[in-house]
């Protein structure tokens, strides 16, 4: 049962494809403390969608070292809740019934394009995905009579020219500009697994999330993210990103740094109070 006073939902959204380090375990501090703060309720999402790069041990130190630090969730995974299953990997069907009705309004349009930076779009595109060139983009949308073959991506079709534009909690306004800041985007890939944007688009609409806390390197994906719910139909969350921690060269931390890793920092002996004033120092 929760024990949510208030309507505000947040959600951890961690992926099993390494070993969480402490740039993750500041933004999901934040993450909890706003839920917290709000008197509302925390979910915790396995983003699982890329099946050859996550791993059951990651996933398992996900969870523990999360526990670890002191996070506690009230729907998940391991705890349950009205709106799971909470494991992007079980929920295919959701994803697939979304990107019928995005086909339906003429949002998607098939690509044969081959390239390999298509492995990033199905997690968070920490690196950006570039702009696509449009060698595949009709003229014109379609709304009917799209040939629904399997093994092409599928991309959404961007309004060029448009601003998005959003407040953020931390960064105050932003905007974007599709078509010129991105371009049109993966939603399914040739593979049939949907795309990170799809996914957490779709799954912060059904598990009813009203705030995304999350890293300042998503920023540029939140414009993307407003178009696909405007496409869907639900309303977008309100948006939290964080800054990113860097090491001492000044690189943003990334889950090859195994020494900052929230598991290598157990191993050293570190204690959960020593990170959360790090959080607190460096922040
Ligand atoms: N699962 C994503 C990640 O590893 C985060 C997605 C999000 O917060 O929207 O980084």
């Amino acid at each position: 049962m929760s024990l949510a006073s208030s309507t505000y939902r947040g959600r951890l959204a961690p992926s099993p494809t390494g070993f969480l380090h402490l740039g993750h375990a500041r933004t999901f501090w934040i993450a909890q403390q706003r839920a917290v703060a709000a008197g509302g309720t925390l979910i915790l999402r396995d983003e699982d969608l890329d099946p050859d790069r996550s791993q059951p041990h990651f996933r398992q130190a996900m969870l523990e070292d999360l526990r670890w630090l002191g996070l506690c969730w009230q729907e998940g995974p391991d705890v349950g809740g009205p709106f799971g299953p909470y494991r992007q990997s079980e929920r295919h069907a959701v994803y697939r019934e979304a990107w019928n009705r995005l086909l339906a309004a003429g949002w998607l349009y098939p690509c044969h394009c081959s390239r390999k930076d298509l492995a990033l779009a199905m997690q968070a595109p920490h690196d950006d995905e570039g702009i696509y060139p449009g060698i595949c983009r009709p003229a014109t949308a379609q709304t009917g009579g799209v040939d629904t073959q399997a093994g092409v991506h599928w991309r959404f079709r961007v309004p060029e020219g448009e601003a998005i534009e959003f407040e953020d909690g931390h960064f105050g306004p932003q905007r974007f500009v599709a078509g010129r800041d991105f371009g049109d985007f993966l939603v399914w890939r040739r593979d049939d697994l949907p795309s990170y944007q799809l996914a957490v688009v779709v799954d912060d609409a059904a598990m009813r999330i009203t705030e995304v806390v999350r890293g300042a390197d998503l920023l540029k994906s939140t414009a993307r993210q407003i178009l696909l719910a405007r496409a869907l139909g639900v309303q977008s969350p309100a948006w939290y990103h964080c800054d990113l921690l860097r090491d001492e060269q000044g690189q943003r931390l990334a889950k090859r740094h195994d020494a900052l890793s929230l598991r290598g920092l157990r191993e050293q002996g570190k204690q959960p109070q020593e990170l959360l004033r790090i959080f607190h120092t460096r922040g």
